[in-house]
């Protein structure tokens, strides 16, 4: 059983995607299929399959940040983002200049941090962090999904513990209640594009749409307008980078939840290599991402790690700034 099924890439993909009609969304042009992971409306219930049978990769060949998992009805689920250059830790981009960026990120980002208009925020609606302590992000991809996204956020709760979303824009308004939830308990809600489209295969004007009608869905759905982004597989170009006008938060553990979808091997990899100030990619559609979220958030919490959304750690960890690229928030 060396060669297993999810191995091969089958030249089929693409007809596939084709004859499901997905060809639309393609630029002219495009040599391979790219992301459409989650199609607008789509029946609750459908993502949650944690079986892999049926179903194979595609763009493997164009390395581990591309390749996409094609299920048994064609649909094409998930991305796994571009790992972070070896640990470069982006120190010279989020070291520095701490003061007013935290302030400016704070505002925008978390209604508590806006209502105390300051730097700290430390009791921000009776919240504490206390900034001498560990803390980690714990980031959620690809949702909003209630079935998943609510099981997450009572587990935080439970924890006094605070996630990340990045939503994909048009699936905001068939969860609106999830999503008002995530605004009501303080946890961040970040654009992740409209359509979940792949920015470095866009030109300026879509990628600007894709931000522009990510945040105002999000905003429409929720009440709250996002200030973060995560770009679908971590992909950027040049011109990604001069049309996205807010920061892009990467991350430094890549759980490849979406590729396992075993809830233990995500909790193996987050607690083998957790440090302080890290970022956690975890995805919001899949039961076995949940089941992990129940075990990481009591476990990391235990450890003495504050879990905290991404725009808190930077507060606390030299801030953010616009169009800027962030894989952590080292102390
Ligand atoms: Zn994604």
């Amino acid at each position: 059983m060396n060669q297993t099924k999810k191995k091969i890439i089958r030249p089929t993909a693409l007809a596939f995607l084709l004859a499901l009609g997905l060809s639309a969304a393609m630029p002219a042009g495009a040599g391979t299929a790219y992301a459409q992971p989650v199609q607008e409306g789509q029946p609750a219930g459908e993502a949650s399959g944690d079986t892999a049978q049926g179903g194979y990769w595609m763009n493997l060949e164009e390395g581990p940040g591309v390749a996409q998992w094609v299920d048994e009805n064609g649909q094409v689920t998930e991305e796994p983002g571009v790992k972070p250059e070896e640990e470069s830790q982006p120190a010279a981009e989020t070291g520095e200049p701490a003061g007013e960026e935290a302030a400016e990120g704070g505002e925008a980002a978390g209604e508590e941090a806006a209502e105390t208009g300051e730097t700290a925020g430390e009791e921000a609606a009776g919240r504490v962090i206390d900034p001498a302590r560990p803390m980690v992000a714990l980031t959620f991809d690809d949702g909003p999904y209630a079935p998943v996204g609510n099981q997450i956020m009572d587990c935080l709760a439970e924890y006094g513990g605070k996630a990340t979303f990045f939503v994909v824009g048009n699936r905001c308004a068939s969860y609106g209640e999830e999503m008002r939830r995530m605004a009501a308990e303080g946890h961040e809600i970040g654009n992740h594009t409209y359509e979940h489209r792949y920015l470095d295969k866009l030109g300026a004007a879509d990628i600007q749409y894709q931000i522009n009608k990510g945040n105002e869905a999000i905003a429409a759905a929720s009440g709250v307008s996002p200030t973060l982004v995560r770009l679908p597989g971590g992909r950027k170009n040049d011109t990604v980078m001069a049309n996205v006008p807010m920061p892009m938060i990467m991350w430094t553990i890549d759980t490849l939840d979406w590729k396992t979808k075993n809830a233990q091997n995500t909790v193996d990899t987050v607690l083998n290599q957790v440090r302080d100030g890290d970022i956690v990619l975890m995805h919001e559609l899949y039961g076995a991402s949940g089941q992990a979220a129940l075990q990481l958030i009591p476990e990391l919490t235990r450890r003495g790690y504050q879990l905290v959304t991404v725009s808190e750690m930077a507060q606390y960890r030299g801030g953010l700034q616009p169009g800027q690229i962030y894989y952590s928030f080292r102390p």
